[in-house]
C-alpha cells in the first residue's frame, strides 16, 4: 500500500496536484467552514482554521442565511 501523497496534502495525489484552495462552506447548522480543496483537481482536502490569512484567501465569507 501506498502512504505516498501530493505536497498538498491532496488524496488523489495525481502528478499535477500542487497549491491549494480555500472555499467557504456553510455546513447545515448555519456555521461557516473554510474548506481546502486541491486547487489542480479540486478535491476536498482539509478543513482549515480561519485565521485571517485563510479567510483573506477565501474572500468574502458567505451570509449564513443570505441563500437558501
Ligand atoms: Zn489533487
Amino acid at each position: 500500500m501506498t502512504s505516498s501523497s501530493a505536497p498538498n496534502g491532496c488524496p488523489r495525489a495525481r502528478p499535477g496536484c500542487a497549491g491549494l484552495l480555500l472555499r467557504w462552506q456553510v455546513f447545515r447548522d448555519g456555521t461557516t467552514h473554510i474548506r481546502a480543496e486541491c486547487a489542480a483537481c479540486g478535491a476536498f482536502v482539509r478543513y482549515v482554521r480561519q485565521t485571517p490569512e485563510a479567510i483573506r484567501r477565501a474572500g468574502p465569507p458567505p451570509t449564513p442565511g443570505g441563500e437558501a
